[in-house]
């Protein structure tokens, strides 16, 4: 389904396309410098200017630096942190394998959600055609349409998605490559660009949005590709709307755990902690639209069986 440019090709392309851009830049201002003198003077004043910029460093950093973050917000029920603490520390960087499940074709009794083509099985809220772009073999965020959501509910379920915050950088913390992957409406499991951009620990790339930072962040740069494979609980209420079960999400991204069975301790909202809602514990699956374009492919679902 997917051309031989995954994984270590990728990263190869990438690195190359770093090495190309360095070089080209080193050759500019040596060019300038050896030939028209007005060449150099231009050259001169953009520096001076303050439009040029260093190029980021080759490797995932620590995200060190100070915390960012709220110190207002209420304590997140269990635990001793706030909701988004700008003190909570952030999970160790892990650089990944070039590909785990990448490209990973559907099994026989999944639902395919994107194989590559169209996006029919997505929708606005109101039910009208999900207005995302569709390129090749992927689809992208248009940034103010809204999130989209499949038109299939579905229950407990395990997820295969995949990811690519943009490839220029853009934006920092929570702007730069947020989209989300939302069960059932209330559940997100965060996706942002987390490659040398400091956010809180709840709200980085696998966090369980204000409830848990991920136990690692193993993200691959801008403009790659990331597999997410998510297993989804749905929390269950008894006749009368009590909760008689929570929410469980167990995570993996580019082959390294996330969360294990993880507990929700209600929805994942922005600077709330929210009680669970009652509901018949089916839902749909939604994407969100932060308005940074980031892109998705290779996306399919299957129902959790039950044990006999
Ligand atoms: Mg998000």
């Amino acid at each position: 389904m997917f051309p031989a440019i995954t994984g270590l090709g990728l990263l190869a392309l990438i690195a190359a396309g770093c090495e190309t851009s360095h070089h080209h830049d080193h050759h500019s201002q040596g060019a300038s410098s050896s030939s028209a003198g007005s060449a150099a003077t231009a050259s001169a004043s953009t520096i001076m200017d303050g439009v040029f910029t260093p190029e980021p460093p080759p490797t995932p950093q620590q995200n060190t630096g100070p915390g960012v973050g709220y110190d207002k917000t209420p304590v997140i029920r269990g635990q001793k942190w706030r909701v988004h603490d700008k003190d909570r520390p952030v999970p160790p960087v892990v650089t990944p394998g070039a590909r785990f499940s990448h490209g990973a074709p559907p099994p026989s009794d999944a639902t395919v959600l994107f194989g590559g083509r169209d996006l029919s099985k997505w929708e606005l809220a109101d039910g009208k055609p999900a207005p995302w772009t569709v390129m090749n073999g992927f689809f992208q965020v248009a940034p103010k349409t809204k999130d989209i959501q499949t038109r299939q509910e579905f229950g407990d379920c395990q997820l295969h998605l995949e990811f690519a915050t943009p490839s220029v950088p853009d934006g920092t913390s929570q702007g730069r490559g947020n989209s989300g992957v939302f069960f059932h409406s209330d559940f997100e499991v965060q996706v942002l660009d987390s490659y040398n951009n400091r956010t809180y620990a709840d709200g980085q790339v696998g966090a369980l949005y204000g409830q848990w930072p991920p136990l690692a962040n193993p993200v691959k740069g801008p403009g790659e590709w990331n597999s997410y494979d998510i297993v989804f609980e749905a929390p269950r209420f008894d006749a009368a709307g009590k909760l008689s079960r929570p929410g469980y999400l167990t995570v993996i991204l580019n082959g390294v755990l996330m969360h294990n069975r993880k507990e929700l301790n209600g929805p994942t909202h922005h600077q709330a902690t929210d009680p669970y809602k009652p509901y018949n514990s089916r839902g749909k699956i939604s994407l969100q639209d932060h308005g940074n374009i980031t892109r998705f492919r290779n996306i399919w679902v299957r129902g959790i069986g039950e044990y006999n």
